[in-house]
């Protein structure tokens, strides 16, 4: 009887010596970076957090950044993931989001995770003071990208803590040429007079927000659709009361409709990047942006 009992305390032991080494093992993978032979897995949600994550991720050891959404969809809203994006997840240590209610799916993700790490890149980002703070496209002001890539730093040094001062170099390097872009920017379209823009998708709030943009209208609100015989109606009024002479479309979607409204009203259409799809590339965000820059200038000089 004692013997079985000693038994049945020694295997109990030996499970919970099991259980607690499997445990720290999973830990070890983040928080010990100074492990050479390991590595930690970052997936991040959107072609913007994509970009931000590469330059602050430039030069860390062992890091291998994956995405769910292959970076030609764009920025897709409501989407379900997919099998293969659910087995992307689960190889990753950490999961990196755009926030603002982007990630509809991210109960699902946590319920289905409950060890994956998210950074919350919109996390400190106050939108509370902004018209439209139920607009997810938070990045594509340059602004609010920036401190998207700072929320981002500060996060992943403090996951990754061995490697924390890589990681905070490469964000403030970051930082400093979007600033630069920032700059560029706001000084470029300082003189334009014409700063009236109608555009098919509502990407560019913030956008057109911080570079004193002035959005006479959106051609249609949801994305994923065509837009409706009325808002098409609507908007080739808009365009004559006001006499509108840039619409602006994204090149991630059909300028089908925007073609019409031009030849009903005379009116050009130019194609405006949220940066929400692209290559994979470190100077991506930065190069879009500059294209932008030329563009609106093009687009609303007199
Ligand atoms: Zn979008």
């Amino acid at each position: 009887m004692l013997i079985r009992k000693v038994r049945y305390i020694g295997i109990i032991a030996l499970s919970i010596l099991i259980i607690v080494s499997i445990v720290y093992s999973e830990n070890k993978k983040v928080f010990s970076s100074d492990n050479l032979s390991q590595e930690l897995i970052i997936c991040t949600s959107l072609y913007p957090m994509h970009i931000m994550a590469l330059n602050i991720t430039a030069n860390v050891p062992n890091v291998r950044l994956l995405s769910i959404t292959p970076p030609e969809n764009g920025c897709l809203h409501d989407i379900q993931l997919s099998v293969t994006d659910m087995k992307i997840l689960d190889e990753s240590d950490i999961f990196i989001i755009n926030g603002s209610g982007m990630e509809g799916y991210l109960e699902k993700v946590a319920s289905s995770f409950p060890n994956l790490l998210v950074i919350d890149a919109s996390e400190g980002l106050n939108l509370s003071h902004h018209d439209h703070d139920t607009n997810p496209h938070v990045w594509v002001s340059i602004s609010m990208a920036i401190q998207q890539v700072q929320s981002m730093g500060e996060q992943l040094a403090q996951l990754d803590s061995g490697n924390k001062d890589i990681y905070l170099k490469n964000t403030e390097d970051y930082i400093a040429r979007l600033e630069e872009l920032k700059l560029r920017m706001h000084q470029d379209l300082s003189n334009l007079k014409n700063r009236d823009i109608i555009t098919l998708h509502d990407a560019f709030p913030y956008f057109a927000e911080e570079l004193d943009l002035n959005i006479l209208g959106v051609v249609q609100r949801e994305s994923d659709s065509e837009p409706s015989a009325r808002e098409l109606a609507e908007t080739i009024e808009l365009i004559r009361e006001k006499e509108v002479k840039a619409i602006f479309v994204e090149p991630q979607f059909s300028d089908l409709a925007a073609q019409t409204i031009a030849r009903e009203t005379g009116a050009k259409v130019y194609a405006l990047d949220p940066a929400s799809s692209g290559p994979i590339h470190p100077n991506a965000y930065i190069d879009i942006m500059g294209n932008n820059l030329q563009t609106l200038n093009e687009a609303l000089k007199e």
